[in-house]
């Protein structure tokens, strides 16, 4: 029998204090109506590496929603109910608290949302991916801080594995397929060697995963702080090809990845950036198939498509001599996450420097009259005028106008 633990302390040095009075408050609460409460899942894993944490997950013996009700009333969060699995999130200050309902899940078939009903707190912790996100703390009064592993997750946090808990775990979700290379990649740990056939044996159960899943935990990856080692990993295992053939995880696109953050720093990459990186390599018809695979938004989709296209324009933009207004009529109306990817993505300093100098300066260039000002002038409204603005912008652009009085004049002799 291993040791009990007792986290009491640990909770109290690394959570604020407001909220460790609020989970033993709430722990009160539910211990008076005769449940238990409990943190589980991520935010005990985290305690237990000593890492940062901002998601708290609570699992109730009872009735979750009347319990986050309290928790959104006593905090003044935001409370969000999620009736079809009867769990609850409470929104407050930087934190997310979700709350539900102790559970098992069965599956009826690959791939499909469980079927929810009410269990023990060990059927709700067998339900989940590794055994390092299925420990849980007890917050009711007396056993407060008591840590429950069940499934030998403490050794696994120490051994550095990642471990699922039974075999069939993958098959009925092939997500945890994703979840356990970026787990792997993120805290630097290894599958369990049983785990990692079990994951190669049921890579093609990816195939059962709708594609709103799919890209949900693609959105996760790209939130880690090295997407690109996830990426590798994938590469390695066959996991990446099994979603979109041509996708590559390699030193390419590890170095453009950090390219990615360091353009963008002090805030991350926006996905739109690493997802051009990442679709790079692909096809016009590829990019396409995975559009359709993972359900892109459409501004994203955008990225993806105007990527490819701009790699028909890499050519033309290798030219050092380019005229600012012919610059312009080649970038013109692609998105800039896909022509910083095409940035990112060329050795030519060249094709850089006419990329930047669009994105910084010429994409902004606008005549100084506008459409009023040349009704003013006499012009009738209609499509004439935009083609004078337009062909203002030209000059303006390339410096043959510089103010207001120089753009008049220039009018004035089209006009003549
Ligand atoms: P992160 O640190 O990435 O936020 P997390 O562990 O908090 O990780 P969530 O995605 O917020 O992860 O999920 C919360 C918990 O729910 C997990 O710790 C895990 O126990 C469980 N869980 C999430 N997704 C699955 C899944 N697909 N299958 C089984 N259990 C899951």
């Amino acid at each position: 029998m291993p040791e009990p633990v007792n986290l009491a302390s640990k909770i109290n040095q690394r959570l604020p204090t407001e909220l460790v009075r609020l989970m033993e408050a709430i722990g009160a609460i539910a211990a008076h109506q005769g449940r238990q409460l409990y943190l589980v899942g991520g935010a005990v894993r985290d305690l237990l590496l000593e890492q940062e944490t901002f998601d708290l997950d609570l699992v109730v013996d009872g009735d979750a929603i009347s319990l986050a009700q309290l928790l959104a009333n006593s905090t003044g969060g935001k409370l969000v109910v999620h009736t079809r699995f009867r769990t609850a999130n409470v929104h407050w200050n930087e934190w997310s608290i979700d709350v539900t309902t102790a559970r098992s899940e069965t599956y009826d078939r690959p791939g499909a949302l469980p079927q929810v009903k009410p269990g023990s707190l060990s059927d709700d912790l067998f339900r989940r991916d590794f055994t390092i996100n299925a420990m849980a703390i007890q917050l009711s009064p007396g056993l407060y801080g008591d840590l429950i592993d069940l499934y030998g997750g403490q050794e696994d946090l120490k051994r550095g594995l990642i471990r699922i808990l039974h075999e069939q775990s993958f098959t009925d979700d092939a997500t945890r397929i994703w979840r356990a290379l970026r787990y792997e990649q993120r805290f630097g740990f290894t599958l369990d060697m049983e785990t990692l056939e079990l994951l190669k044996r049921d890579i093609v159960m990816l195939d059962t995963i709708s594609g709103d899943r799919i890209r949900h935990e693609l959105e996760l990856v790209l939130k880690e702080a090295y997407p690109e080692k996830f990426f590798l990993r994938a590469d390695q295992l066959q996991v990446l090809p099994q979603i979109q053939p041509g996708l590559k995880g390699n030193d390419v696109l590890s170095v453009r990845f950090e390219q990615a953050r360091q353009v963008s720093s002090p805030n991350p990459p926006p996905t739109g950036l690493y997802l051009a990186l990442l679709a790079y390599p692909l096809t016009g018809e590829q990019v396409e198939q995975l559009i359709e695979r993972i359900r892109l938004p459409r501004p994203l989709a955008q990225t993806l498509r105007d990527t490819c296209e701009l790699k028909t324009e890499v050519t033309a933009l290798g030219a050092a001599d380019l005229r600012p207004s012919h610059l312009y009529s080649i970038l013109r109306g692609y998105t800039p996450a896909a022509l910083m990817a095409t940035s990112l993505a060329s050795d030519s300093p060249t094709v850089n420097r006419n990329i930047h100098r669009y994105l910084t300066k010429l994409r902004y260039v606008r005549p100084t009259l506008t459409g009023e000002d040349l009704k003013k002038m006499g012009l009738t409204p209609g499509p004439r005028i935009s083609e004078i603005l337009n062909r203002l912008r030209t000059a303006k652009l390339d410096g043959e106008v510089t103010d207001r009085r120089e753009e008049e004049k220039l009018v004035r002799q089209w006009l003549r």
